[in-house]
């Protein structure tokens, strides 16, 4: 078993909504996300997954959120930007994006940092 995994960043505004706290105002992160793969086994060339491959297919999904406030890009428009909203969101844009990988690999983690000492880990069930 391998476990795949690449990380890449994006700058972003966000607010809470109904939460009472400093983060109830509009502040900036840089996000980190790093996405994990489960792959049974490599391949002819030692790879269980292509790094540059997932760094690409990443970006393509984080790119609608770089240097936006993340309340005015959709679902964060009617569900709030938390760390773990983030983090679930963006494993389903992953899933999308990697629809079709090959047998024994499959999307473990989307882990998102909204500081070196805070972040979130989503996995389903
Ligand atoms: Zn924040």
């Amino acid at each position: 078993m391998y476990l795949v995994n690449v990380e890449r960043h994006f700058d972003a505004a966000h607010y809470l909504r109904g939460y009472q706290g400093k983060c109830e105002n509009l502040h900036g992160h840089r996000y980190r996300v790093a996405v994990r793969l489960k792959a049974a086994s490599n391949d002819n060339a030692g790879m269980a997954y292509d790094f540059t491959l997932l760094k690409k297919e990443l970006e393509r999904v984080l790119e609608k959120y770089d240097h936006r406030c993340l309340n005015e890009v959709p679902p964060f428009d009617s569900i709030n930007p938390s760390a773990e909203n983030i983090a679930r969101t963006i494993y389903g844009e992953m899933k999308k994006e990697l629809d079709s990988l090959p047998d024994g690999i499959s999307l473990d983690a989307v882990t998102v940092w909204e500081s070196p000492e805070s972040w979130v880990e989503y996995r389903p069930d």
